[in-house]
Formats: structure tokens, sequence, C-alpha cells
């Protein structure tokens, strides 16, 4: 994560492991005596109000484990904010799905492991690609070449 500077006002969001790896910047926005606030994510409805409820020019930092981190970022993605106003540091295995190029289904496995996979709707091998697929929240998964 980098500091970015030159925001109205910084919002740090996260787990307490989470929040202690943002002890840098928190430092560094202390230092400069620049405005902030931290939220411990305990409940995404309180987390939603709270962004909700923020004005425009703030910067946004998310740490947590990752499948905290996909919730999150739905919920700033809802809110509206746009990537440049985000950053999010996740921690441990991320798992991804893959969609299935035949039969549409999905398979979660975690990341490192992807590359090629076995669907496990259909038992096809996959190979999977580096394109996302934001509406099917999936990575897409075309025909292995043998
Ligand atoms: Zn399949």
């Amino acid at each position: 994560m980098t500091f970015v500077p030159g925001k109205r006002k910084y919002l740090i969001c996260g787990d307490p492991s989470g929040i202690n790896l943002v002890q840098p910047i928190i430092q560094n926005i202390m230092e400069q005596h620049l405005s902030f606030e931290v939220m411990e994510i305990k409940d995404e409805e309180k987390v939603r109000n709270w962004l909700d409820h923020q004005k425009m020019g703030c910067y946004l930092y998310v740490s947590a484990a990752w499948p905290e981190i996909e919730r999150l970022k739905n919920i700033t993605e809802d809110i509206g904010f746009s990537e440049e106003e985000v950053q999010f540091l996740g921690r441990g295995e991320q798992m991804i799905k893959v969609f299935c190029c035949r039969c549409h289904g999905l398979t979660e496995l975690a990341r490192s492991d992807a590359s090629e996979i076995t669907c496990s709707q259909c038992g096809l091998l996959l190979s999977v690609s580096d394109h996302y697929s934001s509406l099917r929240k999936a990575y897409l998964g075309y025909v292995a070449k043998l």
C-alpha cells in the first residue's frame, strides 16, 4: 500500500491485523495533521453506512483477509468509489472462480493453483485466462489445448 497525498480525508477500514498493516500510512497521515477515520470491519451494514455518509474527496484504504476484501469491493462499488479512490490489501489465500466456457458452471479454487483446472460441473479441462468477467465475477476458462 502506498500513501496518496493531497486528499481531503482518509478512511481506513479493516480487521484488527489488517489495520495494523496500515499503521505506516496512518503514521504518515498523523504527521501531516490530515483528517482521517478508522473503522473496524465487524458489521458490514455499519461499514456501508459509514462509507455512504462520507463526502466527496475521501481516500479509502481497506486491509483484511481476502473473503472480506471481496465483500468490501462490492460495497465500495455500490456506493460509487472509483478504483482511483481505494486501495485494497488482502491477506491469506485468495479464492477465485473460473467460468466454464462449455457448461457455464463455476469452479472455485485458490488463485495460486490457477493455471489448468477441471470444471467441477462438467469435468472439462480448462485453462484459466486473465480475462475477468465482472458480470459473472469469475475468470473465464477456455478449453485447454492438449
Ligand atoms: Zn463445465
